[in-house]
C-alpha cells in the first residue's frame, strides 16, 4: 500500500523505541526496573471501580455525544471550578480520548502549512508529533538545566514571529518536573499581550503532582485577560492514575470546540462510553487519596535525586512536579565500558543502563537536551531503590577519563 508523502518524515520515536523495548523484555521475564513509563504504579480508585462494575451491569454500553456525556462535562466544569477558579459554559469543554487526542485534535483544526508552534524544550516528544502531522511548523523554545529548564519572557518575546500560532506551556513539566509560579506566568502573560497572533496550549495534565508545598498555578489565573487565546487541557490519566481509560478534556471557545467536534467524529467517533462512566466518578468522588500520592512520589523523588548525585558522573536538581528527574550524565560521556565500547551521548548510556542493569530510562536526545535521561518516579517505592542500586554497581563498571 502506498504511503503519503507527509508520512515520510515520521520515524519510530526514541520515546516510544524504549517503551517497545520495555514491553518486549518484560514479556520474556526480565527482571526490569521501568523507569521509562509515565504511569503510576497506583491502580484506578475503589469508587472508580465500583461505579463501571455498577454501570456494567445494566450492560447498556453505547455510542455517546461526540464531545462527552452532559454529566462529565459538567463534572469537568465543576472541577475547573472548584480545582482552578476557572468558570466554563457547558459548550466550553469537550472531551475526547485521552488527553493525546485532545492536543492532536487542537492542532489539526487550527495550523496552517508554515503556522509556528513554540515549545520549550526539553518537552514531551509527542507534542512535535502532533505539529508536524498536522502540517506545523515546531519552534523548539531551548532551555537549560541552570534555568530551572523554564524559559524566560525575553526569549519567549525573541521567539515569537508573525507565523506564531501557539505557545505550548506544560507545567509541570514532562520530562524536565519544571513548574512555573505565578510570578512567572505573569511575565510570560505580559509578553503574550504584546502578540495577540499567539495562543497558548497549556497542558496541566500533571497539577496535582507538585511538591515542597508548592501550589499548580494556571496562566489564567494570573491572567484572566487572556481567556478567549488559552486552550487548557487536562485529563484523569496521571492525577487518578488512569491512563488505560483515555479520557482527556479541555476547555475553551465554543467555536474552537465545534471545529475540533467535527474532526473528533470521524476519527473516534465518540470517547469510549465506560472510560467516561470512570472519568464522572474520579472527578466526583472523594480526592482526599491524592495528598497522600503526593507524599509518597516526592519521598520517591527524593530517594532518585540523592541517589543519582551520589553516583559520580549523574546530577540531578529535585523536580518541582510530576514524576519525572531529568538527570544529567555529562560525566558519563566518553566513558568505556567493560567490553570496551564507548558512550558517545545519552543515547548509549540509556542503552548501557538497558543492557549493563536492566533499567529503563529515555535518553534525553528523545526530548531536545543532551546529554541526559528521563527517569519515571511512578513505580513503587522498593523499585526505584533497586533501579539506583543497579545503576550505582553499572556506572561504577564504567572506564572514565579522569577530568
Ligand atoms: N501531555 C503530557 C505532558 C503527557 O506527559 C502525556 C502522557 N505522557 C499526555 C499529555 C497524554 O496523556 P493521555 O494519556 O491523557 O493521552
Amino acid at each position: 500500500m502506498r504511503l503519503a508523502g507527509r508520512t515520510s518524515d515520521l520515524d519510530s520515536p526514541l520515546l516510544f523505541t524504549f517503551a517497545q523495548e520495555a514491553r518486549r523484555l518484560a514479556e520474556r521475564g526480565v527482571d526490569l526496573v521501568s523507569m521509562e513509563q509515565g504511569q503510576l504504579n497506583f491502580p484506578t480508585p475503589p469508587n472508580v471501580l465500583a461505579a463501571v462494575r455498577r454501570f456494567l451491569d445494566d450492560g447498556q454500553v453505547l455510542y455517546t455525544n461526540v464531545d462527552g456525556i452532559t454529566e462529565l462535562k459538567d463534572a469537568i466544569r465543576a472541577k475547573f471550578a472548584e480545582e482552578n477558579g476557572l468558570h466554563y459554559a457547558a459548550d466550553e469543554v469537550f472531551v475526547g480520548s485521552g488527553t493525546s487526542q485532545i492536543l492532536f485534535n487542537a492542532f489539526a483544526v487550527s495550523l496552517e502549512p508554515g503556522d509556528e508552534v513554540i515549545v520549550p524544550t526539553p518537552a514531551w516528544t509527542v507534542f512535535e508529533l502532533g505539529i508536524v502531522a498536522n502540517g506545523g511548523t515546531l519552534v523548539p523554545l531551548p532551555t537549560e538545566q541552570r534555568q530551572g529548564f523554564k524559559m524566560t519572557p525575553e526569549q519567549l518575546d525573541r521567539t515569537i514571529t508573525g507565523r506564531t500560532r501557539w505557545l505550548v506551556l506544560n507545567s509541570p513539566s514532562n520530562p524536565t518536573g519544571a513548574v512555573y509560579s505565578a510570578v512567572e506566568l505573569r511575565a510570560l502573560a505580559a509578553v503574550l499581550r504584546r502578540h495577540p497572533q499567539v495562543s497558548v496550549i497549556s497542558d496541566d495534565l500533571y497539577e496535582h503532582q507538585v511538591y515542597d508545598g508548592v501550589r499548580f498555578v494556571n496562566l489564567l489565573n494570573v491572567a484572566p485577560d487572556l481567556r478567549d487565546r488559552v486552550l487548557v487541557v487536562n485529563g484523569v490519566a496521571k492525577t487518578y492514575g488512569m491512563t488505560g481509560w483515555r479520557i482527556g478534556y479541555c476547555a475553551a471557545p465554543a467555536a474552537f470546540l465545534e471545529a475540533m467536534k467535527w474532526y473528533q467524529a470521524p476519527a473516534t467517533a465518540r470517547p469510549s462510553h465506560v472510560g467516561q462512566i470512570a472519568a464522572i466518578e474520579a472527578l466526583t468522588g472523594p480526592r482526599d487519596f491524592l495528598s497522600d500520592r503526593r507524599a509518597q512520589l516526592q519521598r520517591r523523588r527524593d530517594i532518585l535525586v540523592d541517589g543519582l548525585n551520589g553516583i559520580a558522573g549523574w546530577s540531578a536538581a529535585p523536580s518541582g512536579g510530576a514524576f519525572y528527574v531529568y538527570a544529567g550524565c555529562h560525566g558519563l560521556i566518553g566513558a568505556t565500558t567493560r567490553t570496551g565500547h564507548q558512550l558517545r551521548d545519552d543515547v548509549d548510556v540509556a542503552r548501557y543502563l538497558l543492557s549493563e542493569a536492566q533499567v529503563i530510562a529515555v535518553p534525553g536526545t528523545a526530548f531536545r537536551l543532551s546529554p541526559f535521561v528521563r527517569f519515571s518516579f511512578g513505580a513503587a517505592e522498593e523499585r526505584i531503590v533497586e533501579g539506583v542500586r543497579r545503576i550505582a554497581a553499572a556506572t561504577a563498571g564504567l572506564h572514565r577519563k579522569v577530568a
